[in-house]
């Protein structure tokens, strides 16, 4: 992993949280689903089964199917970087880069697939991006259910001191303050005394 500093902080237990400041939408080795923290071994999110980023495989050697040894390889997987055979590959349009093509082999379909599930079918109790918290707050805006660590009141007044009462989802408060009706917020968690610290 190069070296990115991805914003977070201990609380009172010295558990590390994630916290993300709306007016910075893209942080690199975050999954933008969960706020998991993405490694250099798999593209996607190994905690929601999401697709992040993409591999580029240049340098490596194109040898034998990693599933079949006999069979030469024909492509890099974009989620895991090893070298596949044609059966074992799915082709897509990337997203990314009008023309080309990525792939994905199908020990990480199956492997995304699962996440996926797993992520879907979890107590709901708990919170999407800080699995060890509960959810005791709601987006005003969309309804989703939020933790201490994720949920935003707009900070107003002169001196920046009012903190409003209501709560947004990371993504209805970054919709918030690019329309310019926010201009400041400070998640739950800091929202009472000391936040000058997480006042984005
Ligand atoms: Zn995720
Ligand atoms: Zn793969
Ligand atoms: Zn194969
Ligand atoms: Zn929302
Ligand atoms: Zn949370």
């Amino acid at each position: 992993m190069p070296h990115v500093r991805i914003p977070s902080f201990k609380d009172e237990q010295g558990i590390e949280h994630v916290v993300l400041n709306p007016k910075i939408p893209v942080v690199l080795y975050v999954c933008l689903g969960c706020w998991n923290i993405l490694d250099d071994v798999r593209a996607y999110c190994r905690r929601c089964g999401r697709s992040g980023t993409c591999f580029e495989p240049a340098g490596q050697p194109r040898t034998a199917c990693f599933t079949h040894p006999a069979k030469p390889a024909a492509n890099f997987c974009n989620e895991c970087s090893r070298a596949f055979c044609a059966d074992c590959l799915q082709e897509t349009a990337s997203f990314f880069t009008m023309g080309t093509y990525s792939y994905r082999c199908h020990l990480c379909i199956a492997d995304m697939k699962q996440l996926e599930a797993a992520h879907a079918a979890r107590d709901t109790a708990y919170c999407l991006r800080h699995p060890d918290q509960l959810t005791q707050h709601t987006c005003r805006n969309c309804g989703e259910r939020l933790c201490r660590f994720c949920a935003y009141h707009p900070v107003g007044g002169i001196l920046t001191k009012r903190v409003e009462p209501e709560t947004f989802c990371f993504s209805c408060v970054r919709q918030l303050v690019g329309k310019r009706k926010v201009r400041h917020t400070v998640i739950e968690h800091f929202a009472h005394g000391n936040f000058q610290q997480f006042t984005f």
